[in-house]
């Protein structure tokens, strides 16, 4: 064995307890337990084994805590203390030094490992560790303490709580998306009450006496006399009381009926009217207006269809169906296999309306159509029950913020 090398480990390990025996050949390295001797008798594959065991050993087995460690650990200990961020920290800090696991319990083994000389050099290394140990706890305590915000205090720099926001309701969605659609092609908006008269709600539009409608089982009645209106034909009434001719407008707006509400009938729902007054307004142009519209509410393809029917205030009348938008028309389940799906009434504007507002009907002639929005909603947005819209359940109607 080559004694100066391993000298080298030699003296680091003199430093954790072992001594060397002796300076000459065989060097021996021997400490408490186990002995561990070194000479040139070994070769050098068992020289490496046994510096290894002796380095295992050592880690395993800490060396003793040196009278400078101490010293140096209380003014590691102090800053450290000095520097808790918090509460926690400065608990974690406490621990870290005085637990039970923590440096003091290494402090005591080394003064009592500690030669006898050495001791009281040691005794007061220990105390002077706990008592600053100690004191800068305190210390920290304290300042942490008077710069603690209190329970109740404002933090102005503390982002705000952003109330929830809210979104447009699927009806005025559509109310908005049918008025951009006949805005641009000439129409302007107009509203009434939702209270009106028996007369702009029935009379002027030549709704005889014994019409079913008129009956307080399909219409609400105030106690004065009026009415919550039942259809949005009243808004035309008005407009052409205070307007002379060409109209052109529509009317959205809110409606009441007597209806047991169940998944396609509300006793208040929405609709969308139209009137058109002009000379020469004809029928063709009813039929141009609302295909123009089914395209553009449904999708390129979506025509219009137009069937007989009757309404008191248009003559002739007809029943207005849209291309099915979910089979495009060959037939599905939606539409009961027809293809269509109804949509709109309307007609051309019967003269005694065009009388009951004083407008001449052998001057001007018009179309009318009402359509009901809520029907429109569930349509595009798909929607399977008219009083989820009415339910303002914030999980459904956020579906369509
Ligand atoms: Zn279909």
């Amino acid at each position: 064995m080559e004694p100066g090398r391993n000298s080298f480990f030699a003296l680091n390990l003199e430093t954790c307890g072992y001594h060397q025996d002796t300076a000459s050949d065989p060097i021996i390295l021997s400490s408490p337990n186990p002995h561990i001797i070194l000479s040139s008798h070994h070769s050098v594959l068992q020289t490496n084994i046994i510096l290894l065991c002796v380095s295992l050993i050592s880690f395993y087995k800490p060396c003793p805590m040196q009278l400078e460690d101490i010293q140096h650990l209380t003014d590691t200990a102090v800053a450290d203390i000095a520097a808790a961020a918090d509460e926690t920290a400065l608990e974690a800090a406490r621990v870290r030094y005085l637990g039970r696991k923590g440096k003091l319990p290494d402090i005591m083994a080394a003064l009592k490992t500690a030669a006898p000389e050495q001791r009281p050099q040691y005794g007061q290394a220990a105390n002077q560790f706990k008592t600053r140990v100690g004191e800068a706890l305190d210390a920290r305590k304290s300042a942490l303490a008077a710069t603690a915000t209190p329970a109740n205090a404002l933090d102005v720099t503390r982002p705000g709580d952003l109330p929830p926001l809210g979104s447009i309701h699927p009806i005025r969605q559509i109310i908005g998306r049918v008025t951009e659609i006949f805005d641009r092609i000439g129409f302007t908006v107009a509203t009434g009450p939702d209270i009106d008269s028996v007369f702009n709600n029935f009379d002027a539009l030549n709704t005889p006496a014994d019409h079913p409608s008129r009956d307080p089982q399909d219409t609400f009645y105030l106690e004065d006399g009026s009415l919550l209106r039942c259809h949005t034909s009243p808004v035309q009434v008005r407009h052409m009381l205070k307007h002379p001719p060409p109209v052109r407008i529509i009317a959205p707006g809110r409606a009441y009926r007597r209806d047991t509400p169940d998944a396609t009938h509300s006793a208040n729902f929405h609709q969308v009217e139209g009137l058109y007054v002009d000379k020469k307004v004809s029928m063709a142009d009813l039929k141009s207006d609302l295909t123009y519209f089914a395209g553009e509410v449904l999708g390129p393809g979506a025509k219009a269809r137009f069937r007989p029917h009757f309404f008191p205030f248009t003559e002739p009348s007809v029943e207005v169906d849209f291309t099915c938008h979910v089979c495009k028309g060959k037939g599905c389940r939606v539409c009961k296999n027809s293809g269509w799906i109804e949509i709109a009434g309307a007609g051309m504007v019967d003269p005694n309306v065009f009388q009951a507002v004083n407008y001449d009907p052998d001057a001007v002639t018009g179309y009318a159509f009402g359509m009901g929005l809520e029907r429109i909603a569930m349509i595009l947005l798909e929607i399977d029950d008219i009083r989820r819209l009415y339910d303002n359940d914030v999980r459904f109607l956020r579906q369509f913020a």
